[in-house]
Order: structure tokens, then C-alpha cells, then sequence
């Protein structure tokens, strides 16, 4: 399948996921919303039938046989210093004042309605009078269907009292306003996740997009390195084999005779091993499997040390090598990493001067960091490449660095801005005035 493809693949399954997991969220909320709605629609109704119950119970202990006369329909008026019904209401005792729109029907044992005449004709007709006693739902909150359209919250609950031929009283509230309320709720509800879900299509592939970026990037750079690693593997493969199969031709001869195509495989060979341990350390780079051994390294005697070798073979090839190293330098490094770093650096510094040229190591500190130069007077880095040279397979001249014995792969210096960078510093190429390039790193101190 073609990279495109793939990513398409990707992509869709990405908007997908994101689309399932927002309509899910969405779905949910309001499920849970609207669920919470419904159960608290009573509540209140609930609670002032109970109370109401409870109040009408209380006073009628207190004064017994008086309540129930008092206790008429909706046109009754409350007396002076009660609530409607009787029901003492004082407004700074803190007790909720009977629902005007409680209704109370008074039933006898026969299931008559006692008090309709306080109910008022044309309302009793019309509303209450296919309603009979339901013994099933005696001291239940129900639900229930007057005339096919109005809703009501209803208590009944019994207590004979003969001398008022009193059966049982029956509270009703009407709750089709909050029934109306939480059905239009309910449509607003589900419009708005609706909206919310055709938006999260838009929000889904929007991020899907956004999420395949860095993969794309990745696969790209992956795949690149790849092409680039085995392109730079096949070249020295394809010499050693010439090579040896022209060895082949003439078994013969003796090895003093055949030294050219000897020479060859052998640094071609080496060539080889340098490169596949450059790729290794990169690809573990990639995947952070490497883990820096961080201790204090005094960086004047480090550096002392590790360019000795280095002055021999400067003075070797008539060239120079100077240090500038400020004393009592310490700071938190990994010794071999850093070692790495500078035997890259020296090894360009090197290869890319010639007979009479210099190079420097400077190492001093500036304010909490530690600045280390690598400078030479050779060939210098023209100035459109002094960010490439960092790049992985980059060199400024492929033909000479691939026919030069030292010619590297263009890995030498991505290594060495790895191992800055995972020392929390940085590195830059800067060309010096007359000739030649400064590599200057800035490391923290700790
Ligand atoms: P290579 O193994 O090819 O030297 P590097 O990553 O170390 O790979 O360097 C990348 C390129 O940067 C080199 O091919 C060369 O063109 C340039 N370069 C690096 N160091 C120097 C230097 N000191 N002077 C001039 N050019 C340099």
C-alpha cells in the first residue's frame, strides 16, 4: 500500500475514534442531565404534598374533631394566622406555605367527594368528576391523568372520622407546568447534542489532521534515514565485493603482489564498522534507549588530556593545535559522550585543514554555563550550510568526502548535536572572520 494510503487509512480511523468518543461524551452528559431533570421534576411537588399531610395530621391531635370542616377546597381562604385548609403557617418559622394550587378532595366511606360545593361547580364538574377512590394507591405519590390531559401529583391517605363522615382526604397538586418545562428542556437538550455532535465531525477530522503531523513528519524522516543508511552501506559493500571477486581472478598470486585491492576492502571494511556504529548510536538516540552516566568532570584536565594525541598528529601533518583551557573548569557531564563529541569535532577540525592551518580548543565559563570552541583555520562551511552540517548524511562536498580515505557518511556531526542536546546545551557552526570554523557549544554547568 502507498505511504498516501496509509495515512488516508489513518487518518479515517483517527476521525472515527475521535467521532465515537465525542458522540459517546455528548450522548452521555445528556443522558445524565436529562435523567437528573426527570428524577428532581417532583421533588418539590413530593414535598409539599408530605408536608402538607403531615401538618393536617399534627393539627388535628391538637384540636381534635376541628380540622376537617376547615379543611376545604381551593376556595376555602385560610382563616387568620393559619395557611390555607387550617394549616397554621407562621412566615418566620420557617415553614413552606401550602401550594395554592394543592387541591383536597374529602372522601366518605361510600368514595363520594364530601366537599365539592368548596371545590366550586364548574371546576368539580369538569375536572374531578370521573375521578373515583382508588384504594390501590392509598399513602403512595402517584401520577395521574384527569380528563385525558391534565397531570397530577397525588397523596390520599385514609383516617375515619365518623362524626365528620370523614373517610379519607385526597391532595392533589397540578404538574403540568413542570411537565411542559421538562419537555421543552428535553427538546432543547437534544437539539443542542445533536449540534454539538454534527460539530465534533468538524473537531474530529480537524484533529485527526492535526494528530497524523508528527506521525507523517516522523515516518517521512524514518524512512529517509533509511533509504539514506543503506545507500551509504551498499557503496562500501559494492567495493570490497569488486574487490575480492578481482582477488578471485588470480588465486596465484601472492598478497605482496595484490596489496591495492588488500588496502582497500580493509579501509572500506573499517569504513564499514564506523558507519554502523554511527547508525546505532542515532537510531538508540531516536529511541531513548540511550541514558547519559552523568558525574563532575574537570573539564581543563578532560580536555588536556584528550588532545595530546591530537597535537601529535596536528604537529604530523604540519598543522597546529592550540589550547586555551581556563582552569578549575568543573561541571556534570557524561566523560564518554562528551569524549565522543570532541573526538568529532577534532576529527572535522583535522580533515577538513590543511599543511600550516591551525585549531583551537577553548573551554571557559560564562556566567552559570561552560562555552567550549572548536576552531580551525581550514576549507570553513559556507555560510547557506552552517545549519545543514547538523543535519543526518549531510556533506557539503559528497564527491570528496566519498573519495577522501576519511570521508564520513555526514553523521559525524547530528551525533554531536545529539549528545549536546541531551545535555540540555547547544551548538552552533560559525564561520571565523578570515578562514576556517568555529564550533561553539554552550553546556549548563550542572
Ligand atoms: P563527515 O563525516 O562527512 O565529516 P559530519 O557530520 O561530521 O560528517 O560533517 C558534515 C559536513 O560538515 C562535512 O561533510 C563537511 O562538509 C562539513 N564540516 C564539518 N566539520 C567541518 C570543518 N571543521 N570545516 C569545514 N567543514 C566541516
Amino acid at each position: 500500500m502507498d505511504r498516501n494510503a496509509v495515512f488516508r487509512k489513518q487518518k479515517l480511523q483517527f476521525t472515527v475514534l475521535n467521532f465515537i468518543t465525542f458522540t459517546l461524551i455528548f450522548a452521555l452528559f445528556a443522558i445524565i442531565i436529562l435523567g437528573q431533570v426527570q428524577r428532581s421534576m417532583y421533588t418539590q411537588t413530593d414535598a409539599e404534598l408530605r408536608s402538607f399531610k403531615e401538618r393536617a395530621a399534627e393539627l388535628a391531635n391538637r384540636t381534635p374533631g376541628e380540622d376537617m370542616p376547615g379543611m376545604g377546597g381551593g376556595g376555602s381562604g385560610p382563616r387568620s394566622g393559619e395557611g390555607p385548609y387550617g394549616i397554621p403557617f407562621r412566615p418566620d418559622s420557617g415553614t413552606v406555605p401550602p401550594n395554592p394550587r394543592l387541591t383536597v378532595l374529602l372522601w366518605d366511606e361510600s368514595g363520594q367527594i364530601i366537599n365539592q360545593d368548596q371545590l366550586g361547580t364548574t371546576f368539580y364538574d369538569t375536572y374531578f368528576s370521573d375521578l373515583s377512590y382508588n384504594t390501590a394507591a392509598v399513602n403512595e405519590i402517584r401520577t395521574i391523568t384527569i380528563q385525558d390531559s391534565f397531570r397530577y401529583r397525588t397523596l390520599i391517605y385514609e383516617h375515619p372520622d365518623a362524626e365528620n363522615n370523614v373517610y379519607a382526604t385526597q391532595l392533589l397538586i397540578n404538574v403540568d407546568a413542570e411537565e411542559r418545562s421538562v419537555a421543552s428542556f428535553q427538546r432543547i437538550l437534544i437539539i443542542c447534542t445533536v449540534i454539538f455532535i454534527l460539530l465534533s465531525i468538524v473537531t474530529s477530522l480537524l484533529l485527526s489532521s492535526r494528530t497524523m503531523l508528527p506521525i507523517q513528519r516522523s515516518w517521512s524522516r524514518q524512512t529517509e534515514f533509511v533509504e539514506n543508511a543503506s545507500h551509504e552501506l551498499r557503496t562500501p559493500l559494492t567495493i570490497i565485493q569488486n574487490k575480492l571477486e578481482l582477488l578471485l581472478t588470480s588465486p596465484q598470486e601472492r598478497i605482496v603482489d595484490r596489496f591495492e585491492p588488500i588496502a582497500v576492502s580493509l579501509s572500506e571494511t573499517r569504513r564499514l564498522s564506523k558507519l554502523t556504529t554511527d547508525l546505532l548510536t542515532l537510531a538508540r538516540a531516536d529511541s531513548a534507549e540511550t541514558v547519559l552516566e552523568v558525574q563532575e568532570v574537570q573539564l581543563d584536565q578532560f580536555l588536556k588530556e584528550l588532545s595530546e594525541p591530537y597535537a601529535e598528529i596536528a604537529e604530523l601533518q604540519d598543522k597546529q593545535l592550540l589550547t586555551t583551557l581556563e582552569q578549575e573548569l568543573v561541571m556534570m557531564a557524561d566523560p564518554e559522550r562528551l569524549h565522543q563529541l570532541m573526538v568529532i569535532l577534532l576529527d572535522n577540525a583535522l580533515k577538513y585543514t590543511s599543511e600550516g592551518d591551525t585549531i583551537g580548543i577553548l573551554a571557559r565559563r560564562e556566567e552559570q554555563r561552560i562555552i567550549i570552541e572548536v576552531s580551525d583555520t581550514g576549507v570553513g562551511i559556507r555560510q547557506e550550510n552552517l545549519q545543514a552540517v547538523f543535519d543526518r548524511f549531510f556533506r557539503e562536498d559528497k564527491a570528496r568526502s566519498r573519495s577522501d580515505e576519511h570521508g564520513g557518511a555526514g553523521l559525524g556531526l547530528s551525533i554531536a548535536r545529539w549528545i549536546v542536546s541531551a545535555h540540555q546545551g547547544t551548538i552552533e557552526a560559525i564561520p571565523q572572520a578570515e578562514q576556517g570554523t568555529v564550533f561553539r557549544i554552550r553546556l549548563p554547568l550542572r
